[in-house]
């Protein structure tokens, strides 16, 4: 049985609920308009996962001027890598991928060895930091907000997510928050989306190869990444808030040669 079979059971108040995430965007896409030609202010950020695919078919069926990026850390699945250029090659709006800097990679490869993120937590975010933060740095830059494909129902620690997020400088902007994994694999099925076939192995949240597995029946949704790890140090840096960041960014500095 594969994810659409699996999943794709729509909540009573589904078409509120998409209707709520189109508002959001084309809203965010008028207010975020680049002047006199100049490049629109927001972007999203696609980890090709479900969620990111349906807002990146949003995007595309309401024709806005919000262009889309992914992170390939260069540690990421095969599966995941097809589909990015599945992505590439069907989306309207402009897909850019941002890598990490090689001579960074290679250097904490060489002093820490490519199973560095299983040591420790401490190790884990530095890992996080070369492949993920410093390419998300660049693709944010000029940015003044983006969309992420972030929900409630993912884990405890995204159990209050807003539909808009102007907590920070960079306004997070979360069409899919209200969603559940259902209404995600409905629109998916409605509208013959792609999607990463990983997902049909009983992966339902796909990251980095070294630290994503498959779930098991009643497991959580994101127990399949780093799942040696306590459950509140779950996340990569990505969504996590300033002062967190900022200790994610200070480990990695600390571990950068002289
Ligand atoms: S998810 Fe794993 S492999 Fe990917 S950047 Fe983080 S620690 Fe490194």
């Amino acid at each position: 049985m594969n994810a659409i079979a699996l999943h794709a059971h729509p909540s009573s108040d589904y078409v509120i609920k998409l209707a709520e995430a189109r508002g959001v965007l084309a809203q965010a896409a008028a207010q975020y308009a680049g002047g006199d030609g100049a490049a629109s202010t927001v972007v999203q950020a696609s980890s090709l996962g479900a969620e990111d695919m349906v807002i990146s078919h949003l995007i595309n069926s309401l024709q806005l001027d919000i262009a889309i990026f992914v992170l390939d850390t260069g540690a990421l699945h095969q599966e995941t890598l097809d589909l990015l250029q599945r992505l590439r090659a069907s989306s309207r709006a402009p897909v850019s991928v941002y890598a990490p800097e090689q001579e960074s990679v290679l250097q904490f490869v060489a002093r820490e060895g490519k199973d560095a993120m299983y040591k420790s937590i401490e190790l884990r975010k530095a890992c996080c930091g070369i492949r993920k933060m410093e390419p998300l740095g660049r693709a944010l830059a000029g940015k003044d907000a983006w969309v992420t494909g972030l929900r409630r129902e993912q884990s405890g620690a995204r159990g209050e997510v807003p539909l808009v997020d102007t907590s920070a400088p960079r306004t997070k902007i979360n069409p899919l928050a209200h969603w559940t994994w259902g209404d995600v694999w409905h629109t998916i099925r409605e509208n013959k989306l792609e999607y990463n076939a990983l997902h049909d192995q009983f992966f339902p949240s796909i990251g980095c190869a070294p630290c994503t597995r498959a779930v098991s029946v009643g497991e959580d949704f994101r127990s399949g990444r780093w799942w040696w790890e306590d459950e509140t140090a779950k996340e990569c840096g990505l969504h996590v808030k300033d002062h967190d960041a900022a200790a994610v960014s200070s480990l990695q500095s600390r571990r950068a040669p002289a």
